[in-house]
């Protein structure tokens, strides 16, 4: 792997080079913590969202998916207890002007700025609500006053009873939403990893009071192995137990799941049990009666809430850090992004050798017939190393070359961006070598 300290310099401008992450506004100076995702970017990001879709929605019966809209009613985030405790302590230094969460300072220096140094220079600390605000109609009054959602699972309480008969769904079930969650970070940073505006991939598992615990421990396991799937390291990953003073208030229990970034140890995503607070408070502020009926058993209860909450962006950023290596091909060094196949934004890149001979067209015919099952890069740009190693960068798993011999033979060399092994394959064969290489695919 590349020295740890340079890493995210290194990604960042990889990322703007070619097209994976862009800052926000750019020609304006940028804007704080927002980005926006070039090309490669949004092919990556979409593959990722649709990776945790088919894992947590489509391949299981016991799942359902939801898009709930962004604004609720304002009662939502009273009931939720954002209104009231959604903030970070917030301290600012009167020397350097420096703005810093109190729970994110050295506790072995304080009062002094971690930014200038100053000693007894910070403000105490006063309560900062994370929540957007804005109004609804013309007028900007309190009565007007909506929230933009810090988080997308009230979305999904406030639809439990609507989505479980809709579907005929038994408790144990769970409901699945992507989405955009807008949080005012006092400190943003570590390029998206905490921004102000990012998707949450979140799930929530609704069961029977007594089997909540059993359920969490089902869902740690679960998670933890999607991380696997998708190619990320396991020597990387790890749980973190939430300590007594760790715990949110309605939480039973509650484990993060971390990735070693090259700035520490961090929460990729949080697995916690909510116990029936949430469908409980809902009760309370809607005044609607949010218990369910076992016709089976003829009880009556609250549901637990079994919740899986992962950031799609942070996801998207660890994948890319966790795929950037370094090389020596031939005494040439090469950037490569050793991307899963299955979230890779480019599958294949399909070049004629030379410009001539009809090697072009062959290779055309080629794209056009693959571009049917994958997406898929022409290039007959430049020397065919550099070609290769332009799409070792963009983490393109495969490249096909068409050469002299494919006009005799009609085979064309597949190339490994791991491996460098290369394969002669029928043209015809293509799309079933590689589906079977994607298929079988390993991070090693
Ligand atoms: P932190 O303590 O780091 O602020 P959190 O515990 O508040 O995070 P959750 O509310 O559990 O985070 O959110 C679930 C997931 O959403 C996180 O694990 C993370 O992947 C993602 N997430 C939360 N805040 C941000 C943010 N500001 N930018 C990007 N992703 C975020």
């Amino acid at each position: 792997m590349a020295t740890i300290d340079k890493l995210m310099d290194k990604l960042v401008s990889l990322c703007k080079r070619r097209g994976f992450i862009f800052q926000s506004s750019e020609i304006y100076g940028g804007l704080n913590s927002c980005y926006d995702y070039g090309p490669l970017g949004v092919e990556l990001k979409r593959n990722v969202k649709e990776f945790w879709w088919k894992a947590m929605v489509q391949s299981r019966d016991d799942i359902e998916g939801l898009d709930a809209s962004i604004l609720m009613h304002p009662r939502v985030w009273e009931a939720s207890g954002h209104v009231a405790n959604f903030t970070d302590p917030m301290v600012d230094c009167k020397i350097c002007k420096g703005r810093f969460r109190a729970d994110e300072l050295n506790d072995k220096k304080p009062g002094q700025c971690p930014r200038c140094g100053n000693k007894d220079s910070l403000t105490e600390a006063r309560q900062f609500n994370l929540m957007f605000k804005t109004f609804m109609g013309p007028v900007e009054d309190a009565a007007n006053v909506v929230y933009m959602r810090p988080e997308t699972a009230q979305g999904i309480y406030v639809n439990v009873y609507n989505v479980m008969q809709a579907s005929r769904q038994k408790i144990p079930f769970g409901i699945a939403q992507i989405g955009k969650a807008f949080r005012n970070e006092i400190t943003p940073g570590n390029f998206t990893f905490r921004t102000r505006e990012f998707e949450q991939m979140e799930m929530q598992f609704f069961v029977k009071p007594g089997t909540d615990m059993e359920w969490f421990e089902y869902w740690k396991t679960q998670r933890m192995a999607w991380y696997d799937e998708l190619g990320i390291r396991k020597s990387k990953l790890r749980f973190h137990q939430h300590g007594p003073k760790e715990l949110a208030h309605y939480a039973a229990a509650a484990f993060d799941i971390e990735y070693e970034f090259p700035f520490g140890w961090k929460e990729l995503e949080g697995v916690h049990n909510r116990t029936d607070f949430d469908l409980k408070r809902h009760m309370e502020y809607s005044g609607k009666d949010l218990n369910h009926f076992d016709d089976a058993t003829r009880e009556k209860y609250i549901p637990y809430i079994i919740e899986t909450s992962a950031g799609c962006d942070r996801t998207v950023l660890t994948a890319l850090i966790d795929a950037y290596d370094e090389d020596v091909i031939e005494g040439e060094a090469r950037t490569v992004l050793r991307l899963a196949p299955a979230i890779a934004p480019i599958k294949a890149g399909v070049f004629p050798l030379v410009k001539k001979d009809g090697m072009p067209e062959v290779a055309t015919k080629i794209h056009h017939e693959l571009k049917k099952h994958f997406n898929v890069f022409y290039d007959d740009g430049g020397a065919i190393g550099r070609r290769y190693r332009r799409m070792d960068e963009a983490g393109t798993p495969f490249g096909i070359t068409v050469d002299g011999q494919t006009l005799q033979d009609q085979t064309v060399t597949v190339r490994e961006r791991d491996s460098l092994v290369q394969t002669r394959v029928a043209a015809d064969k293509v799309v079933p070598f590689m589906q079977e290489k994607m298929a079988a695919y390993r991070r090693e």
